[in-house]
């Protein structure tokens, strides 16, 4: 089996991460390649290199650290690119008792959909770049062409992680944002976290030091609390100084 995880390189790995799932000692994998090429991409070096590798060396990572954790986060990259290799990672993890997360852009809906209802998925955490509403602003931060249809896939990979949290047969849910100073306006920053009122929503600080758009302006965490405040619905906000605050 081939996983698109490029030349086996373990600083594609953090063996041990407290913030990537709240509450979770998890091991973050990087799987290589995106379909989106975002302004703001912290791993650009991962998300657009597309070289194969086997899996058979990171199957024995997740052996060897999984007494230090309890869960492993896929990300990327766009994880669900990979769905076969996906899955028998996943297993692998459950073999050894740890839950899984993954986080991912929504466009391969039908790829978690498979992995819920075969209980390879615990975490969904669903990035999302502007309003659904406004596909010419989606476009221009992802830097690709969206259609209506793409749309179409990430409301969807919303509405499967949604009806499986309610059914709780998904453990956790959240949609996540990534903010700057110059790139979506108040308006529009109220306008999609406002779009799914019924699920957790997390606002989170932009960082440049490895973005391919240098022009980017962070926003400071004041800056941030003051937009998730007049947002009328209780936020997550998530900044380098204080890392994760509630906001209701
Ligand atoms: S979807 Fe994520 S990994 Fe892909 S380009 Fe955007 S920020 Fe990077």
């Amino acid at each position: 089996m081939q996983l698109n995880f490029g030349d086996f390189d373990k600083t594609n790995i953090v063996p041990l991460s407290t913030i990537d799932w709240k509450g979770k000692a998890a091991m973050v994998v990087f799987l290589k390649g995106c379909n989106f090429k975002c302004c703001y991409c912290q791993n650009f070096r991962i998300a657009q290199n597309f070289s194969p590798a086997a899996t058979e060396e990171l199957l024995g990572e997740i052996r060897r650290n999984k007494q230090f954790v309890n869960a492993l986060v896929f990300s990327g990259g766009e994880p669900t690119l990979h769905p076969i290799a996906l899955k028998t990672l996943a297993a692998e993890c459950k073999r050894h008792g740890l839950l899984v997360g993954i986080e991912t852009n929504g466009s391969f809906p039908e790829v978690l959909e498979t992995m819920i209802s075969t209980q390879l998925l615990d975490g969904l955490f669903i990035d999302l770049k502007a309003p659904l509403t406004d596909t010419k602003k989606y476009a221009q931060i992802t830097g690709t062409t969206i259609t209506d249809a793409c749309v179409r896939r990430i409301l969807e990979t919303i509405n499967v992680g949604r009806t499986a949290f309610i059914a709780r047969t998904l453990l956790d849910l959240e949609l996540r944002t990534t903010l700057f100073k110059n790139l979506l306006s108040d308006v529009e920053i109220k306008e999609l976290v406002n779009q799914f009122p019924d699920i957790p929503f997390a606002l989170q600080q932009g960082r440049t030091e490895q973005c391919p758009q240098r022009s980017l302006i962070p926003l400071t965490r004041n800056e941030l609390i003051d937009i998730a405040t007049q947002c009328g619905r209780p936020l997550k906000v998530r900044t380098r100084e204080q890392g994760e605050e509630d906001i209701s």
